[in-house]
């Protein structure tokens, strides 16, 4: 099998080269692919079976990126929740610590944007030992949240030294690892790297897939891979306009990650970052896209909605209204439309 930083290198990186694929207007293109960085390597690339379609709208330049007037570069206020550069503490017990800048796929609606994939995210060794020194002094820190870029683009040699740093700091119970890798690259997930990892439990996988069309064989192999080495695997899937917006598609996704040991963990609102206005749904589609799937299909198929509230103030859980009034008895519609009631204790049957 091909190394995988073989693969990469084979990446297509400007809609120059993407035009000797498909027919389109590469021109157009150009502005958007000088302002923000294209990676579509060559597993990807395979995915995507005409223009515009799901997948490649994921990884096409447009330039509607440019064209967005409403968003804005950092709307969750990660910079300003950095106590050291690339890590984000918002929340008391947990971390986020950006390891490294790059993806084995540039994604078009990336949160990161601004810096991601570009000289902007300077990640070094200072700043990586930073990090630590600082996870290491803060002892209310319970997880360390790995993510960057994508942290499966680090050798397997390196991530294992971070990952034993960070599990030699007591008061870290658990690591969480933020990875596209099993959707864009799968064939990053190696027999090794699995060992490797197995090594840090408690450590859990978080996952990302946004279509059907992207659980193929070899993404299921490897997250086999993983799962088997006794890591949990969730899914953050984003809700995408012209991508995943409607039921059926999450349907057919969320028990295709299920059939793969993958849980379905959040499905994110898209944040205000600019240069991805053109992907973002209302929230009122989204909360009626799960009101189409609670009860319909198995529980464990189902991620929490959620929006990440502008300005780093956390993330709020959108969920449909089943509760008409609560005074008496509460009374509520079931996933069929059915009036029902349960009573208070206290209350007559
Ligand atoms: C999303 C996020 C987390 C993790 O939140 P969970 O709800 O635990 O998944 C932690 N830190 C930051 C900065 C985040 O954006
Ligand atoms: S893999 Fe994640 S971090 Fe990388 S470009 Fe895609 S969304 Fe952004």
């Amino acid at each position: 099998m091909t190394h995988w930083k073989k693969i990469l290198q084979n990446s297509v990186n400007s809609p120059t080269e993407l035009a000797h694929h498909f027919d389109f207007n590469c021109s157009a293109l150009e502005a958007t692919n000088a302002s923000f960085p294209m990676r579509i390597n060559p597993y990807y690339l395979g995915l995507i079976q005409s223009v515009n379609d799901p997948l490649w709208r994921q990884a096409v330049p447009d330039p509607l990126e440019l064209n967005d007037f409403v968003c804005i570069p950092d709307p969750l206020a990660e910079e300003d929740l950095s106590p050291v550069p690339n890590l984000v503490h918002k929340y008391p017990d947990r971390v986020l610590f950006l390891v490294t800048s790059e993806c084995a796929m540039y994604c078009r609606f990336c949160t990161r944007k601004r810096k991601v994939g570009t000289p902007k995210m300077a990640i070094t060794e200072e700043s990586i030992e930073a990090g630590i020194h600082y996870i290491q002094k803060n002892k209310e820190i319970r997880e360390v949240l790995l993510s960057g870029g994508d942290p499966l683009m680090l050798s397997d040699r390196k991530l294992d030294s971070l990952l034993c740093r960070i599990r030699a700091i007591p008061s870290v119970e658990v690591i969480r690892i933020g990875t596209r890798i099993p959707c864009t690259l799968p064939m990053r997930v190696t027999k090794e790297l699995a060992t490797m990892l197995k090594r840090h439990h408690p450590l859990y996988i978080n996952t990302h897939f946004n279509h059907p069309r992207e659980l193929t064989p070899q993404a299921t192999e490897a997250c086999t891979l993983l799962a088997d080495a006794g890591i949990p695997l969730g899914c953050q899937t984003v809700l995408l306009k012209g991508v995943n917006d409607n039921a059926e598609t999450l349907k057919k996704l969320f028990l295709g990650l299920l059939r793969m040991r993958v849980k379905p963990y959040y499905l994110f609102q898209g944040d205000l970052t600019r240069g991805t206005n053109h992907f973002r749904t209302h929230t009122r589609d989204g909360i009626e896209i799960m009101r189409d799937l609670i009860g319909t299909i198995s529980g464990m198929a189902i991620p929490t909605f959620a929006l990440d509230a502008p300005g780093g103030k956390g993330k709020i859980p959108l969920t449909p209204d089943y509760i008409l009034n609560s005074t008496e008895q509460l009374t509520f519609h079931n996933y069929q439309g059915v009036l029902c009631s349960y009573p208070e204790s206290g209350d007559p049957l």
